[in-house]
């Protein structure tokens, strides 16, 4: 079996195959393994993530992933999201005592930053969701309609679309609500806070990201398998209806069974021939996918400028602050402090310098934390993602393929793949688990691996049956 790329979905693939008994071979571009999910280090030494990475209680997929690669310990799981505004007025979102779904109603009706109004249309939204069991008829609409338009059509004040439907969903699915598919972002609300008390709670990882995965590695190489990495794939080779052949740099061929592409989007739409792609109608949609960008901007202060291991700030540009000092644990954390801070959908940043994003989100750290005045900036660095997941703009689920292809012993792996789910490291994991499930049905030996949702409780369960 052969699986190239090496981020979330071909490592869950390989790990899923390897767990089968499958000899997995492994080939990765890069010199390290984790994809878009990673961390390197900087040329003064520095660990830094690709960008910062957290998951949520409803991503079952990723937990189940992490369990079999034994970092599971290493994700520190939060109950609280904290918010700050402008005017400084802090405001918390966590589950009461109230089984769901009014377990957040305590939180919610007590926080600052939202005015009465605001959180009477905010609730009535919800109800909608709600009484609709997660999926109102018009986001099942056919032409599909926009986050926007949909919170448009109930009426949501300018506030609870700024303070609160924009910022969980532009950090959820990286877009801006007048690109996204309303069922994405009505399903993030349903799986999160809606259905159960425990989908919203926030998981952070507790070491550089790249740490996560050597177990990986050696689930693959236990099972006789083998991990390569500095090993771009730069051509599939077909012969009449099946894939040949992969070639390697040097001219290296490599030969097996089965092949699992897991890349992003545009590598596959690049790699596949013409010919290939014409004669499947899933596979000639791909180049219609759009990307999404994230930047990263990361600052270390010469001494500690907040307490909390992550803020979100309302009407910045800056939406996350994470307190990478606190979260890692760090026992230097008194001689100074190392923050990130993440700006999704940052499409107008592209244009801008590094030092121009540097200035911006410097001038909004110091005006959210007031230590951070007298601070002095270390240094600082940017990573900007121009193409750091799929847009999941109203439509998009009729362009993303599913794992099996057209191509008997092709399958594809990748966030973007049909997975029901938005570009996440959930949805690359569900994806990989898909594709082994592929493998494994084409070759009669069929087995699960792909986890369910977490299932609804509280009053939610009790009304639906459950
Ligand atoms: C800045 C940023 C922030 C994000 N934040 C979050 C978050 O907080 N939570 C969340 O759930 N998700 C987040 N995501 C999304 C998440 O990272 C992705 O959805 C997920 O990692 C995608 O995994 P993948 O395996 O599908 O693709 P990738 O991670 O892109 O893996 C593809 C792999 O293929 C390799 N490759 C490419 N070409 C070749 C070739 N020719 N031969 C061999 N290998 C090749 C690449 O090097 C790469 O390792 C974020 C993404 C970015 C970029």
């Amino acid at each position: 079996m052969i699986v190239i790329g090496g981020g979330l979905a071909g490592l869950a693939a390989g790990v899923a195959l390897a767990d089968s008994g499958w000899r997995v071979r492994l080939f990765e571009l890069r010199p390290f393994l984790g994809g878009r999910a990673t961390s390197y280090v900087l040329p003064d030494g520095e660990h830094v993530d690709n960008c910062q990475h957290v998951t949520f209680g409803c991503c079952t997929n990723l937990d189940d992933f992490y369990r079999r690669v034994g970092c599971s310990s290493s994700i520190r799981f939060f109950d609280r999201l904290v918010l700050l505004d402008p005017q400084g007025r802090r405001g918390g979102l966590q589950a009461g005592f109230l089984p769901a779904p009014l377990h957040i109603l305590g939180s919610f009706v007590s926080f600052r930053p939202l005015s009465v109004w605001d959180k009477l249309s905010i609730g009535r939204a919800m109800l909608d969701i709600l009484l609709a069991k997660g999926s109102p008829v018009d986001v099942r609409v056919s032409p599909p309609i926009s986050m926007l338009d949909w919170l448009h059509r109930r009426h949501q004040t300018k506030r609870a679309i700024d303070r609160f439907w924009r910022v969980v969903l532009v950090s959820a699915l990286s877009e801006e609500l007048d690109r996204v598919d309303a069922r994405y972002g009505v399903d993030v609300f349903w799986k999160t806070v809606l259905s159960n008390r425990t989908g919203y709670r926030m998981g952070v990882p507790t070491l550089p990201l790249a740490d996560l995965y050597d177990g990986c590695r050696k689930s693959i190489e236990q099972k006789g398998g083998e991990v390569n990495l500095r090993a771009p794939v730069r051509k599939l080779n077909f012969s009449g209806s099946a894939l040949a052949s992969v070639l390697f740099d040097g001219q290296r061929v490599e030969t097996a069974d089965a092949y699992i592409l897991a890349l992003p989007h545009a590598a596959t739409e690049e790699l596949l021939p013409e010919a290939i792609k014409n004669s499947d109608p899933a596979l000639s949609q791909i180049a219609r996918i759009k990307d999404a960008s994230i930047t990263g901007v990361h600052f270390w202060f010469d001494r500690p400028v907040m307490d909390e291991p992550y803020l979100t700030l309302l009407d910045t540009t800056t939406q996350w602050i994470f307190n990478k000092t606190v979260l890692y644990a760090n026992p230097n954390a008194d001689s100074g402090q190392y923050l990130q801070l993440v700006i999704s959908a940052s499409h107008d940043l592209l244009q801008k310098s590094r030092q121009e994003i540097i200035d911006l989100c410097l001038a909004e750290v110091r005006h959210a934390l007031p230590r951070a005045r007298k601070a002095q900036l270390l240094k600082a660095t940017v990573i900007k993602e121009a193409a750091a997941t799929f847009s999941p703009e109203p439509g998009v689920d009729r362009w993303r393929p599913t794992q099996r292809t057209s191509v008997p012993n092709l399958f594809l792996a990748g966030d973007w793949t049909a997975t029901g789910w938005p570009a996440t490291m959930e949805g690359a994991v569900r994806s990989g688990y898909l594709a082994a499930e592929a493998v494994l049905n084409s070759a009669g030996t069929p087995k699960n691996y792909l986890q369910p949702d977490l299932p609804p409780d509280g009053l939610v369960a009790l009304w639906l049956g459950k």
